[in-house]
């Protein structure tokens, strides 16, 4: 593959793997509008950034596509819901190889997970989108469900529905749930529009983990809700990251964090040498610009290749 904007190549290396990346398409067909703190966002161009997302990736063939989720805005008249997803979908399985999605909220907004998780072809099981897969014998990669206790996607009188309803209504004293007016700091992220990782799902983690480290692999965990606070908007992140964190920082296995959501994007490196990258939005790309890139993978970093609005970013392992 190509070394763009300013990356070398480790010397003498080629990649061991390649992925593309892509995040937060929140098409619509509906008009140009801004996002809550005035930022434009573009619902119909954003299917031509991943047109030209897709054809890119078609000609460097990377093994496959990682997608971070919310696939259709929240704003797409509910009657076309199955509609615009079907076509993003469709968009997406033009590339020519496995395409592995993650749900957001956006996509929860327009269909319930009984509906979603098929379209999107996600492993999971008993309605959970979490799974994880190694493409090579180096490498797992780890794809959590940050909606797994959330007041979206599940129906009204399901445990994790309610769960999440007591979540908010501890942390958030606002009557819109998805205000942060009033929270302070960390406390910002119990938003309705955030979600929880809950026990199953933690347990899971630390199980695949502990696999990973018995067969000296390489681990990239992906959530479309970011991990670190040094990487997002405090607004942004996942409300029990602290938790998912505490059991990643067991293990030395995992080297990077990616995530979507936080449409500007963000990178850290946190207090255990674990990099965070949260990766900016296909939405907020004015007309003619993109956001989408290809990963290499070595064995002891990864290099991220952006166009546009997505910073290239190299992130070398600790030891
Ligand atoms: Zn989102």
């Amino acid at each position: 593959m190509g070394y763009a904007n300013g990356l070398l190549c480790p010397l003498g290396k080629q990649p061991l793997l390649s992925f593309g990346v892509i995040s937060d398409v929140q098409y619509a067909d509906i008009d140009d509008g801004s996002s809550f703190l005035g930022v434009p966002r573009y619902y119909r161009h954003s299917v031509s950034v991943l047109q030209r997302a897709v054809k890119k990736w078609n000609q460097e063939k990377p093994k496959f596509v990682l997608n971070f989720g919310d696939i259709v805005d929240g704003y797409c008249p509910k009657d076309q819901s199955m509609i615009a997803v079907k076509k993003i979908v469709d968009e997406f399985d033009k590339f020519n190889g496995t395409v592995y999605h993650m749900i957001g909220n956006h996509c929860l907004y327009n269909l319930p997970r009984k509906d979603l998780l098929p379209l999107l072809r996600i492993p999971g099981h008993d309605g959970h989108a979490y799974f994880d897969f190694s493409p090579i014998p180096e490498y797992r990669f780890v794809i959590l469900d940050a909606y797994d206790i959330s007041a979206i996607g599940w129906p009204e009188d399901h445990p994790n529905t309610l769960k999440a309803l007591k979540v908010l209504q501890e942390k958030n004293p606002n009557s819109d749930k998805n205000s942060p007016s009033g929270l302070v700091g960390l406390a910002r992220r119990f938003l309705m529009f955030n979600g929880g990782v809950g026990k199953d799902q933690l347990e899971w983690l630390d199980h695949v983990l502990q696999e990973a480290t018995k067969l000296n692999q390489n681990v990239i965990v992906c959530c479309h809700l970011p991990l670190d606070p040094g990487a997002s908007s405090l607004a942004a992140l996942l409300w029990n990251y602290d938790e998912v964190m505490n059991v990643i920082h067991r293990y030395s296995c995992v080297k990077v964090c990616m995530g979507g959501h936080d449409h500007k994007g963000g990178q850290s490196v946190d207090s255990h040498g674990v990099h965070h990258r949260v990766l900016e939005a296909a939405l907020e790309c004015p007309p003619g610009t993109d956001s989408f890139g290809h990963i290499d993978a070595f064995d002891d970093r990864l290099l991220l290749f952006g166009t546009d609005r997505m910073k290239s970013t190299e992130m070398v392992f600790r030891h």
